[in-house]
């Protein structure tokens, strides 16, 4: 339990991409005590049986380091990419004539056009739509379209390579979330016994429903994150409450997002979607392109600190790097780095400041529990954090939706609960059996074992919330005052 990144007590967490240059026993062990809280794998590369071997390898070394990490499987989704160049990549040039279409053979694309692999790609666009290539680097718009083929002039060019995202300005390819490839993976998931799975290109509850009657058919009992990266899913905000509600996290995704809404606008839909996901008691993930030059450099640039910070004081639970650790050269100070700029901007008033809710009713015995721990323990100087028993993980989930500088611990038996705790903004996770202990002992034992561990001395004050039948969950309501003397 003693490492940095629990001793400043970091409430902001890091959700790290495993990927070639992160893959080894040895590096996932230094990324984990550089403080990586929730590692993802990505399913749009490797196979399961690799996944497999990289879960198992986190496990492996969160047990030997005693720490609880979270991991994430990212399924692929329906990602539209052109196919194949005959030469691997051709060169565009403003005003040159581009086809992009179903009868070109999939690997003999040429300057002229190339093949796609989306069979309702066509059907999806429209005269005057502008098409954007490769993350937005490149732009097309749409002169013609018929069934099997759009026929564009382009407007921004550059080397275009064998296999490259398209997106819509504006948002609207409008294919299902879960492909054939994405139902594959979750049948093959009961080997890593993910705790979080993440849907791409979210478009409906119905996507998230679907994801959840796989994942249960499977024997998976995974928290699911919906991927939040279609312009006309943030555009709706009575669909957008509804995926929030549907779901158990949500992730900004900025690289989709981003290309199809422009990034000045991303500035405010951050911002909106952080608060949103909030206030409906679920968790956030802020993701791609936070510290970006750290592929390829050893330090981040201010505007790349100021980025993560930003997210930090906006709200979020977690803040994610994807190439950054995937394939970059310096996967262990990309972490450390993105600790540091959370830290600094978590001592920021702004981010300690909460409205505790005035404005609304608590809906739940434990919602009224959780939030009145929060609002003692902020404003009694004398308290260090919030202990709270939990059994699958909604009191300290809860409390955490308000703003602290106290840390939240939960106290659990149950591994599970502990490793999806490891997303929660403000959550140490922590291994307590309530069971093996006389009820009355319980509050002397809880005191004991926080002092234990270092987190409290003489004269400290915790909040403590638990229920009284003991090991049952969703019951907690009760809330004590304990000092340790
Ligand atoms: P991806 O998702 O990295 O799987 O594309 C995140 C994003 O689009 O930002
Ligand atoms: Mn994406």
């Amino acid at each position: 339990m003693s490492n940095d990144a629990h001793r400043v007590h970091r409430r902001t967490k890091i959700v790290a991409t495993v990927g070639p240059g992160s893959d080894s026993e040895e590096m996932i062990g230094r990324l984990i005590a550089a403080g990586v809280d929730v590692f993802r794998l990505n399913f749009s590369h490797g196979s399961s049986e690799h996944h497999q071997r990289i879960a198992h390898t986190i496990r492996k070394q969160a047990r030997h380091q005693d720490r609880y990490v979270g991991v994430l499987a990212d399924l692929q989704g329906p990602k539209i990419r052109v196919a194949s160049f005959a030469h691997g990549q051709v060169d565009l040039t403003a005003g040159d004539a581009f086809r992009l279409s179903l009868s070109i053979d999939s690997e003999s694309g040429d300057a002229s056009g190339v093949g796609i692999e989306y069979q309702d790609l066509p059907k999806s666009v429209a005269v005057d739509d502008i098409l954007l290539l490769d993350d937005g680097k490149m732009r097309l718009r749409v002169d013609s379209a018929t069934a099997t083929d759009i026929d564009c002039t382009v407007l921004v060019g550059g080397k275009l390579s064998s296999r490259k995202g398209v997106n819509k300005l504006g948002g609207g390819i409008a294919a299902p979330a879960l492909t054939e490839k994405d139902k594959a993976d979750i049948r093959a998931m009961e080997v890593i016994k993910p705790d979080f799975v993440a849907v791409s290109f979210v478009a409906s509850v119905a996507d998230i429903e679907e994801a959840r009657a796989l994942l249960t058919d499977a024997g998976i009992t995974a928290a699911i994150i919906a991927k939040i990266e279609r312009a006309e899913v943030v555009a709706d905000s009575n669909l957008l409450d509804s995926i929030i509600d549907a779901c158990e996290g949500v992730m900004v995704a900025r690289g989709d997002l981003g290309i199809e809404v422009g990034d000045a606008e991303l500035i405010g839909i951050q911002k909106d979607l952080i608060s949103r996901t909030r206030k409906r008691d679920r968790m956030v993930i802020t993701a791609t392109q936070m510290m970006e030059s750290m592929i390829s450099n050893s330090m981040p640039t201010r505007a790349e600190v100021f980025d993560v910070a930003n997210a930090v004081l906006d709200g979020t639970d977690a803040v994610m790097l994807s190439a950054e650790t995937a394939v970059g050269s310096y996967p262990v100070e990309v972490v450390r780095a993105m600790a540091n700029a959370a830290v600094g901007a978590e001592s920021h008033p702004i981010a300690r400041k909460s409205r505790y809710r005035q404005d609304r009713e608590f809906r739940s015995p434990q919602e009224t529990i959780a939030l009145s721990a929060m609002y003692g323990a902020n404003h009694f100087p004398g308290v260090r954090g919030i202990a709270t028993h939990t059994e699958i993980g909604s009191t300290p989930t809860l409390m955490s939706r308000l703003s602290s500088g106290l840390p939240i611990f939960a106290l659990s038996r149950n591994a599970e609960t502990l490793q999806r705790l490891a997303l929660c903004r403000g959550v140490i996770p922590l291994y307590f059996d309530i069971t093996a202990f006389d009820p009355q002992d319980i509050e002397s034992r809880t005191m004991e074992f926080l002092s234990d561990a270092g987190f409290i001395t003489k004269g400290d004050h915790i909040l403590m919330t638990m229920g009284t039948l003991i090991g049952k969950a969703g019951a907690t309501n009760s809330i004590k005052l304990l000092s340790i003397g």
